[in-house]
């Protein structure tokens, strides 16, 4: 019986796992646990990868969040009780942080086929005190248009772009500077997470913001370590333990050298599926025009219905190959947000009760091919 798992970690990173052992026995021997050159070795290589003049490596991708609009506040970039601008059907993490700085999200719905904030959700969003806007790069793919920039120039709003799931794509649209094109350094700062699962992942939690502003990246380097400047000396009182580990910056040193070959192969994945899946109860993600500004985090479909959704995974379970879902639950939705009056969202609802992710991770072509035939063959 075929077995497909949903996302394999294991077999994702032996092909590089040689190199992973020797990267933390040289970490395990050197005596240096905190900081040092391997971690400021691996900012180094970020900045390379995407252009950015600052990397700051830190615990994990919430905290990269956090810390950028901690330090847009503490720098008086952004006042306590600011909007931010986001997308309705983000993952939790993005209103988190927002809240954490004592910044207020303010939700917009995503447009309807590319699931991504875009310059009409902008301008149609006419709360006073949005001063920020929080891209997301959901899925892997760049939220990040002529339409969206337009917008966010109109209002001079700052950019805080969670990049958590679109390390190493490029966009056709320069970034706010008009030089990087690399999603994490189009805007003001971006976040990075290298959870596990992430195209990029550590063996454990790790993030970075990506800045070109000193400013910013020192403070959001003293945050991440206690709000201090230099040793015994506190800074900023709003600090934190939020340092990027020695061992996972030596594996994701490693790891960085094989994005684009990741971002390949999911892409290959994602365009065979978007050849072979024929079926009229299915609705496939469009592939952008400029490709390379996508990386296939997810590669998610939409069955007709939430009813639909528990039989699809049920039919497809049966047949060996694990789904999963991004997300069924919208923030606006979830208990600890109740009482917010964000209003209502009708396109992230219907995003949330229809979505469903296909592997994309590691899936060989004719894996690919048996899951595109498999998708083919269900009926309601
Ligand atoms: C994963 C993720 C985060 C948080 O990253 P962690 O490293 O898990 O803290 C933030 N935003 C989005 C969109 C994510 O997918």
């Amino acid at each position: 019986m075929i077995k497909i798992p949903f996302c394999d970690l294991a077999k994702l990173n032996r092909p590089m796992m040689a190199e992973i052992e020797q990267a933390l026995l040289r970490v395990a021997r050197s005596g240096r646990y905190i900081g040092g050159t391997e971690v400021s070795a691996f900012e180094e290589k970020l900045c390379d990868l995407t252009g950015a003049r600052h990397a700051v490596g830190v615990g994990n991708g919430l905290d990269a969040l956090k810390l950028v609009l901690r330090g847009l506040v503490a720098l008086g970039r952004l006042n306590r009780g600011d909007g931010v601008i986001v997308a309705a059907n983000t993952y939790i993490a993005s209103m988190l942080a927002i809240e954490d700085a004592g910044l207020v999200p303010i939700p917009v719905d995503p447009d309807r086929r590319t699931m991504l904030l875009d310059g009409a959700g902008v301008s149609g969003c006419h709360v006073k005190t949005a001063k920020a806007v929080m891209p997301v790069h959901l899925y892997g793919r760049a939220a990040w248009d002529a339409g969206l920039v337009r917008a966010i120039e109109e209002r001079g709003l700052l950019v805080i772009e969670d990049n958590a799931q679109a390390l190493g794509a490029r966009t056709d649209i320069a970034g706010l500077n008009g030089r990087h094109r690399m999603t994490g350094a189009l805007g003001d700062a971006g976040a990075l997470s290298f959870y596990p699962t992430k195209n990029v992942g550590a063996l454990g939690d790790a993030g970075a913001v990506l800045t070109d502003d000193t400013e910013l990246a020192s403070a959001v380097r003293s945050l991440s370590n206690y709000g201090s400047d230099r040793r015994y000396h506190n800074v900023y009182s709003g600090g934190c333990n939020s340092r990027l580990d020695p061992m996972q910056a030596a594996v994701l040193g490693v790891k960085l050298g094989y994005v684009d070959a990741v971002s390949r192969r999911r892409r290959d994945v994602a365009v065979a599926y978007y050849r072979m899946i024929e079926n009229d109860l299915i609705e496939k993600p469009d592939m952008p025009e400029y490709a390379e500004s996508h990386v296939w985090h997810q590669y998610v479909i939409k069955v007709p219905c939430l009813e639909a959704r528990d039989a699809f995974r049920k039919y497809m379970h049966e047949r060996g190959i694990e789904t999963d879902v991004h997300y069924a639950v919208p923030p606006h939705r979830q208990p600890c947000y109740e009482k917010r009056q964000w209003g209502d969202f009708p396109v992230t609802c219907e995003i949330a009760d229809r979505v469903v992710s296909l592997p994309v991770a590691c899936v060989s072509s004719d894996e690919a091919e048996y899951v595109a035939e498999t998708v083919n063959r269900w009926r309601m």
